[in-house]
């Protein structure tokens, strides 16, 4: 992509131009052109590339008027800003200090390739645009403080995003096997949800894609949980923590989710007040109506402040925030199974496999690229074993990376120890005989440098931080072994049946 920035701005000091300021502001732009604009820009780039104040200097009482035009380096804005540092002590023996910045028209043109049905996004700060002979022209209205904030550097990148999306939009990840199991006995060949139904394991609850599980469910819950703590977390020396499960914006900002979990977020709203007369009306609408005064209660709340957990691991984060780790209490090594993950997940529901509140242990480690990569190999190998020789599983691993992360240079090698190439997730997935599909149940995620840098988490070496994380599905495991091994308790491996037990039913229905 080729970009082209302009911009217009008037200085505004606080005394006229005297014949002298002039000279000095002129001699300054000169200069700014031939040396200031030029810092840092690499060797044998294009001149044309490189932002200078272009046309002529317009001097108004006490406004500088001036435009800049830049390609890639040293862009209009950056060129800006270097120039109000330049002209500030130069323009101060004059006794005239800078007062504002007028940042007038701002455009940015972009030519390459754009993908044929490409639309441009409707984005803050954008007032016009024209996309024609493979040249887009955006239109900004931003202030000094707005240009400070580099918001043209992140528009152009977001468009850029947003042509590869287009571009990619097809294949949506990259799948690439790594390990099959083969065949296991099957002895099923039944949904297992409707199964477990039928026997009364679990009901349905009242919210969508929610279930309430009995204790035969449960039991098998608890039987997996044993089993992720006696072989996986425990050896690998992973301790329990607690992490909070309602998740503000903040949170979401730093994790990368502010970029897009939007259509999944259970959201949250807290009351305007407390005070319980504020509230009266509501409550006595219910009492004498039968029904909930929702489109009231909608004014009566401040908010969504944030969600409810949907990916278990960023609000552990701010426990570190900030924090500088010494090199001996790494890596890192904790587990969260406190509580509910929450996620819309709309016509997508199914079962207990793909519900709208589920139950999962997050497995969170962090320290050097080496030790969290050496972690995650620890894991694929435990995980390994428990799947063939406790729950005998028919199921197969394997690496998906999203493209985006791809196109973002995530993956690749930028470390000395070929760590880079590690970065990305692995699926684990289970064969569903009664569909005779993949289920994907758990996952394992090298996330590189990406929650550290978020939170500025930091290590004493001045090594790089990175962390991983693996998601444990209960609900997903259930469906897994349910399915492939049927609900007769009698023909579950061995292991298992000892560690669940005979399914007890408490209710009898009338
Ligand atoms: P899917 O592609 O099936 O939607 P995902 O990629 O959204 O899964 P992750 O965000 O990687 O899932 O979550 C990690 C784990 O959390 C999954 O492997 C699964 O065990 C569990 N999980 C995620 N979404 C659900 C859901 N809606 N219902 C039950 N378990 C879920
Ligand atoms: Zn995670
Ligand atoms: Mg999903």
């Amino acid at each position: 992509m080729q970009l082209r920035f302009r911009l217009e701005a008037g200085l505004r000091f606080s005394a006229p131009f005297t014949p002298e300021a002039e000279l000095a502001a002129r001699a300054l732009i000169d200069e700014a052109n031939r040396v200031l604009f030029m810092r840092g820009v690499p060797k044998g780039v294009d001149q044309a590339d490189v932002g200078r104040i272009t046309g002529t200097p317009e001097f108004r009482e006490n406004v500088l008027l001036l435009t800049f035009e830049s390609g890639a380096y040293t862009r209009a804005h950056d060129a800006l800003f270097r120039f109000r540092k330049q002209v500030a002590p130069t323009l101060g023996k004059f006794r005239m200090g800078i007062r504002e910045i007028d940042v007038g028209a701002y455009t940015i043109s972009m030519k390459g390739d754009f993908p044929e049905d490409f639309r441009v996004p409707n984005l803050p700060f954008i007032t016009g645009s024209v996309l024609s002979d493979g040249t887009l022209t955006l239109s900004l209205t931003v202030s000094a403080a707005d240009l400070e904030n580099r918001i043209p550097d992140r528009l152009v990148r977001l468009v850029e995003e947003k042509i590869e999306a287009a571009t990619y939009g097809g294949k949506s990840e990259h799948w690439e096997l790594v390990f099959e199991s083969g065949k296991k006995p099957r002895h099923f060949t039944e949904d297992p949800t409707a199964a477990m139904v039928e026997r009364g394991w679990i009901k349905h609850a009242p919210a969508r894609g929610q279930w309430i599980f009995g204790p035969q469910a449960v039991q098998l819950f608890r039987a997996f949980e044993q089993i992720v703590v006696d072989e996986i977390i425990g050896p690998l020396g992973f301790s329990e923590m607690v992490f909070p499960k309602m998740v503000p914006w903040e949170v979401w900002m730093r994790s990368g989710h502010a970029k897009g979990v939007y259509p999944e977020i259970y959201y949250i709203c807290t009351p305007k007040t407390r005070d319980a007369s504020y509230w009266e009306d509501i409550a006595d609408y219910f009492k004498v109506t039968g029904e909930v005064w929702i489109e009231e209660i909608r004014n009566r709340i401040d908010g969504p402040i944030g969600g409810m957990c949907y990916a278990q691991c960023p609000p552990f984060w701010p426990f570190v925030q900030g924090e500088t780790l010494a090199n001996d209490c790494l890596p890192i090594r904790v587990f969260d199974r406190s509580g509910t993950s929450h996620r819309y997940e709309s016509g997508g529901i199914h079962g207990i496999e793909r519900v709208d509140e589920f139950h999962r242990i997050e497995v969170l480690w962090l320290g050097t690229a080496e030790q969290t990569v050496e972690i995650a190999d620890r894991l694929h190998e435990a995980y390994t074993h428990v799947f063939e020789n406790i729950l005998e599983l028919e199921w197969r691993s394997a690496q998906v990376t999203p493209w985006f992360m791809a196109q973002e240079g995530m993956v690749g090698d930028q470390a000395a120890c070929g760590c880079g190439e590690r970065i990305g997730t692995t699926d684990y997935e289970a064969f569903l005989p009664y569909s005779e599909s993949w289920l994907e149940f758990q996952n394992v995620s090298i996330n590189g440098d990406k929650y550290p840098k978020g939170f500025n988490v930091k290590i004493q070496s001045g090594a790089e931080c990175w962390s991983g994380c693996s998601g444990i599905g209960l609900e997903r495991w259930t469906a897994a072994f349910l399915a492939q091994k049927g609900l007769d308790y009698e023909k579950w491996p061995e292991k298992v049946a000892k560690l669940v037990g005979e399914p007890k039913n408490l209710f009898t229905f009338l």
